[in-house]
Formats: structure tokens, sequence, C-alpha cells
């Protein structure tokens, strides 16, 4: 059976982030959010150092925000070279897609794409005290979901916007495009 979420090494780095809030005991939360990503009750918009989420639970939608920090100047050069040099490498890779192997190089050079939870600042505007909730945990199996289909994504998301800008592709939306009213309306 092919692998529900993480069919890629780029959605597997993102998987484990949410699985690893299995600390003891396993979290009840997790077969929930599958479900809500897996029937596309998750609707996500990316930017750069951003994801945002529409997450609807049983007719109530609840809104969320996680923040991704962006790759130092240093990283994302690195980044930039590793990139480019695999690509060169594997030429004929569809519009954002990225060779598997680059994961590897990049975590060789300890380059991480994916944030773990305790470096994302994550929110949602729901009444649950309990963090991540429901909503945060199934937006992150969602964009593991994405990422799986469009690797490239896993990279540009710790990018800043100018060098995002750079390898834009017709469906990446740039941040001033968004409008914040309907975004977060
Ligand atoms: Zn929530």
């Amino acid at each position: 059976m092919p692998a529900e979420f993480g069919a890629t090494p780029w959605g597997r780095s993102w998987t484990r982030t949410v699985e690893s809030t299995v600390t003891s005991a396993p979290n009840p939360l997790l077969p929930k959010a599958r479900s809500i990503a897996r029937n596309h009750h998750a609707t996500l918009s990316t930017t750069v150092g951003a994801v945002t989420a529409k997450v609807v639970v049983s007719g109530t939608e609840s809104t969320v925000l996680i923040e991704l920090p962006p790759w130092s100047e240093a990283t994302r050069q690195d980044a930039e070279r590793l990139i480019a040099k695999s690509l060169a490498a594997n030429p004929g890779l569809a519009t954002g897609d990225l060779p598997d192997s680059l994961e590897s190089e990049l975590t060789s050079a300890g380059i991480t794409f994916a944030v773990p939870l305790a470096e994302q600042v994550a929110t949602c505007d729901c009444k649950t005290r309990k963090r991540p909730c429901v909503h945060i945990l199934a937006t992150l199996y969602a964009l593991s979901m994405r990422v799986d289909e469009r690797p490239r994504l896993a990279v540009e998301l710790r990018m800043n916007s100018a060098a995002a800008a750079e390898v834009a592709d017709p469906d990446w939306i740039p941040l001033a495009e968004l409008d914040a009213a309907t975004f977060y309306g």
C-alpha cells in the first residue's frame, strides 16, 4: 500500500514533525487529523514563511496560521547551490518536482526544511485549550500531502520572498498579491 502521507521524502519529513508529538502515549488527535486532511477538509494557502488553512470539522470552520522561520542567508545560499546542482544532474523533472536524492543531500548538509513543532508559531482560532489542536495537526498533514505533490514547496516555504521570486513558477502566489481581508477573513 503506498504511503498515504509522506509518499516522498519531502512530505515524509513534514509528517514526522506531526508524529513527533507522540511522546509517551499515542496522541488521540492524530487519526482525526489524518482523516480531516485525507478528506480535504483542510484548505491550505501557502506563502513564503507561512501556511494558513481553513479547517472544517463537523460544520465548524477554524482558521490556522503556522509561521515558519526563514532560512538564514547562509543556509539559503547553501540550499540554492545544492538545489541548482541537483536540478542540473536530474534534467526533465516536472515543474515543482525535486529529486528525492536532494532531500538527503540537504539533510547531510545540515539543512532542514520541515520545521519541528517546537519552532513553529502556530495559532488557531478554535476554543480548545490543547495545542497543537486537531486543526493545526490536520493542517500539517495537509501540508505534507501538498509537499508530496509539489516538493519544491518544501524549500520555497523557507526562503525569503526575494529568493522565492527568483524560482517562481505559475502556481506560486507572491505574498503581496494575497488579499489580507479575504485571506484571514
Ligand atoms: Zn484549533
